[in-house]
């Protein structure tokens, strides 16, 4: 489970430009995306399996893929968490994903 956890790179969201509109939480085959208590879209870390679809449909472009992600927004708080407590084993994919693509935002 952590080595498959390991092998996708997941989406960014800049919460400052989502419009709410929740087409993404639509668009997720995999519930990983839903609307947090501001009504921006966030990321559940560990259901994301890369797919893309909600990259796809955003109508302000404000997901992104991690690795395409500006900097910046890599260390902005609030766009992803946990949806369950991390074996210590997904933890170990989670620090390696953070290190991996630069993201120093902790989760909420
Ligand atoms: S990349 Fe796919 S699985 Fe991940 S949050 Fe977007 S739609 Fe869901
Ligand atoms: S599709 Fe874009 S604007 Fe709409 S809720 Fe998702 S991130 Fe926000």
């Amino acid at each position: 489970m952590a080595a498959e956890l390991a092998k996708y790179q997941r989406v960014l969201i800049d919460q400052d430009t989502c419009i709410s509109c929740g087409a993404c939480v639509a668009a997720c085959p995999y519930q990983a995306l839903e609307l947090d208590e501001n009504g921006k879209a966030r990321l559940i870390w560990e259901m994301c399996k890369d797919d893309f679809s909600c990259v796809a449909v955003c109508p302000v472009k404000c997901i992104y893929k991690v690795s395409e992600a500006p900097a910046e927004l890599k260390g902005k708080k609030g766009w992803y968490r946990f949806g369950k407590a991390l074996s210590p084993e997904e933890q170990k994919a989670y620090e390696e994903w953070k290190a991996k693509f630069g993201v120093t935002a902790p989760p909420v």
